[in-house]
């Protein structure tokens, strides 16, 4: 639908256009020395051209070694994509078939795909419905002696609950995977994300809260054995050149990309000061006008809000609505993964049904509104304003419960 810039909406607001994310906007931000960011990469960018190492350039090692100290991790490996750290994590931990990884229902495909990709099993696990998270009171039940690897989300920007996801894995020695990829530099009572349990795998998707522009990811660890391994395998499984001592991929990420996540990672601190700030100021007004399902932190967590999702009653309409007056929403995720279509095989409906509800209700209630460091305060109290309005011609919208 076209937009009119001066129409006006029911509240005699002036309609205006808010983008979900603004990226262009980031380019505009300037440094302590007044460059702005988009001169920074594009000089960062003419380096790779000029010296020439496309594959596995400094610049790779130096974002490596960045993002190392960064977490507090003792190796961080690059990766071609957040799905491609998945995979590699998986692969380190000798994940193959018929092995069974526990994960939650609730997330994206990714996530689910990583672990059938290699004949595992994917085992689900409903979420906490405060943090959306995997609830790690229902892990337990489910181990077995085929259970290879736990494998938790840390969705939104929050990180799961890994102190106790940690003590159940010790207990039966099982490896933890964090899928950090919406959740770098958010923290669990102080401990960096991607530095919380055996490995964490983190995105660089240019919608993430550190994106660069095209695909990426990395991978985190403390243990020097798969650290290793993971390179390896990021690398054709090449023990030294030519020689390849086991099956890999080609998983490595990319000098040019790398080039620009350095350049955007001197930005970034500040970009999650004002995330916070902005989560903060967005949930006391959507308060003010009752809207309850705001994010909810953890007192022991920081968030980075990868995304700022909240809950509400027949959301196509409301995403209908709130779209006719220029407020784009996106929905993460409107179906749980054992009920992706891929995954449904031989799958007992009923049962899938019976142990997924809270991860159920949230696919249907939850809506992500625009959120991005840059987003100015006309803008949310915009959006707000249109939320008011439509609640107040339909108090149905409110979840009650
Ligand atoms: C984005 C995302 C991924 C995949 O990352 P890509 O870089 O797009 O491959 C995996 N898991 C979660 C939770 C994600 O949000």
């Amino acid at each position: 639908m076209k937009l009119s810039f001066f129409s006006r909406n029911k509240s005699n607001n002036i309609k205006r256009k808010i983008n979900f994310i603004d990226l262009s906007r980031q380019r505009k931000s300037r440094n302590h020395l007044g460059f702005t960011l988009k001169n920074i990469i594009d000089k960062n960018i003419k380096n790779v051209m000029d010296h020439g190492q496309y594959i596995l350039g400094p610049e790779v090692k130096l974002l490596e070694e960045k993002l190392k100290n960064f977490t507090n991790s003792k190796y961080c490996i690059g990766a071609s994509s957040g799905t491609d750290a998945l995979l590699l994590a998986l692969m380190a931990l000798g994940i193959s078939e018929n092995d069974e990884v526990i994960t939650t229902s609730f997330s994206f495909f990714a996530t689910a795909e990583a672990i059938c990709l290699l004949k595992a099993k994917p085992i689900f696990v409903d979420i906490n419905p405060n943090s959306y998270n995997i609830d790690h009171t229902k892990i337990e039940a489910k181990i077995n002696s085929k259970t290879k690897a736990i494998v938790a989300v840390s969705l939104y920007g929050q990180p799961a609950n890994f102190t106790e996801i940690n003590k159940i894995a010790s207990k039966h020695s099982i490896p933890v995977i964090e899928d950090a990829a919406q959740s770098f530099g958010s923290e669990h009572h102080g401990i960096k994300s991607c530095n919380l349990s055996t490995i964490g795998v983190t995105s660089f998707f240019p919608s993430k809260p550190l994106g660069c522009y095209g695909d990426g990811g990395a991978c985190f660890t403390n243990d020097a054995k798969i650290a290793e391994r993971i390179r390896r395998i990021s690398l054709h499984g090449q023990e030294k050149r030519y020689t390849h001592t086991q099956i890999g991929i080609n998983g490595r990420l990319d000098t040019i990309q790398a080039a620009i996540l350095l350049a955007k990672f001197d930005f970034y601190p500040s970009e999650i000061k004002k995330r916070s700030k902005i989560a903060q100021y967005y949930s006391q007004k959507l308060n003010e006008i009752n809207i309850s399902f705001t994010p909810l932190i953890e007192k022991f967590n920081s968030s980075v809000y990868a995304q700022f999702t909240i809950q509400i009653n027949f959301r196509n309409e409301f995403q209908m609505k709130l779209k006719q007056n220029g407020v784009p929403t996106a929905v993460h995720y409107p179906q749980i993964l054992p009920m992706q279509p891929a995954l449904l095989d031989n799958a007992n409906i009923e049962q899938i049904t019976s142990a997924n509800k809270e991860s159920i209700l949230a696919s249907e209630r939850v809506i992500s509104l625009p959120f991005h460091p840059w987003i100015k305060e006309s803008e949310i109290n915009y959006i707000v304003n249109n939320i008011k309005n439509l609640i107040s011609e339909n108090k149905d919208f409110l979840i009650k419960d």
